[in-house]
C-alpha cells in the first residue's frame, strides 16, 4: 500500500540527507522520483544536504497545486514512481491534502521532510497537516545536540546573536552564520526556554543557570 510518510525533525537532524538517501536508493532501482522542495538552503530548484549532497528538484511555489502537476506530468508521459517532498514544513496544508491525494488516487508513494516546530515552538500548518494525515510519522533518529549535550528538540532563532520568540514564522537564516542578522540553532527545551543559546552561554559562563545539563 502507497503511504504518506512524515519524517519529522528539528533542523540539523539530517532530514534532507535522508531525503537525497532515499533517493538514491530508489533510482539506483530504476526508479524514477519527482523531488519537490521550497526554500532550499542550495536556492529555487534545488534539494541539497548539509553534507553537501544536492539534486535538482522542482520548487513547491506557494499556491502550486502539487496533484495538478504530477497528473499534468503523467499524463504527458512522465515516469513517476514515487515523490519526496523536503522542508515540507513550509507547504500550505491544502499542499499536503494534494499530497494525500497523490497517495490515495495515484497510488505513489510520497515522503515529506520538516521540521514540526518553529522558533516559538508553535507547529508549523504544513507540518501540522502532515500530523493530521500521514499514514506514517517517523522522527529521524540522528540526533541534533544542544550545546550543552542535551538532545536538542527545539529549534531557535536569533536576530543579531540574540535569541527571540516573537516575529514572522518564516525567515529564512543561515544554521552555519548565526551570528548575522537571522540565524538559527537547535537547543534542548530547557535551553530554549531560558533563552539560553551558545552564544549567551558562553558570554555567562560563570552563572550557574548556564551550568550544562547532563545529557540524557
Ligand atoms: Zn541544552
Amino acid at each position: 500500500m502507497p503511504e504518506l510518510v512524515f519524517f519529522s525533525g528539528t533542523m540539523d537532524c539530517g532530514k534532507s540527507t535522508l531525503a537525497l538517501q532515499i533517493e538514491h536508493n530508489r533510482s539506483a532501482r530504476g526508479l524514477q522520483g519527482m523531488i519537490f522542495t521550497r526554500d532550499d538552503r542550495a536556492g529555487e530548484g534545488k534539494l541539497s544536504s548539509r553534507l553537501g549532497l544536492v539534486t535538482d528538484a522542482v520548487e513547491a511555489a506557494e499556491g502550486m497545486d502539487l496533484y495538478g502537476y504530477l497528473v499534468d506530468r503523467m499524463s504527458k508521459g512522465g515516469k513517476v514512481d514515487y515523490v519526496i517532498v523536503d522542508e515540507a514544513q513550509f507547504l500550505a496544508p491544502r499542499q499536503v491534502d494534494q499530497l494525500a491525494r497523490v497517495v490515495d488516487d495515484l497510488g505513489l508513494d510520497v515522503f515529506a521532510f520538516g521540521i514540526t516546530t518553529d522558533f516559538r515552538t508553535k507547529l508549523f500548518p504544513g507540518s501540522q497537516r502532515l500530523i493530521e494525515l500521514a499514514d506514517r510519522i517517523e522522527t529521524l533518529q540522528v540526533e541534533a545536540m544542544c550545546w550543552c549535550g542535551a538532545r536538542a528538540t527545539h529549534n531557535a532563532r536569533t536576530v543579531g546573536g540574540e535569541m527571540v520568540v516573537e516575529g514572522e514564522q518564516v525567515v529564512v537564516g543561515d544554521v552555519n552564520r548565526p551570528a548575522e542578522e537571522v540565524g538559527y540553532e537547535v537547543l534542548c527545551r530547557r535551553h530554549h526556554r531560558r533563552r539560553m543559546t551558545s552564544a549567551a552561554a558562553h558570554a555567562g559562563a560563570l552563572s550557574p543557570d548556564v551550568l550544562p545539563v547532563t545529557p540524557a
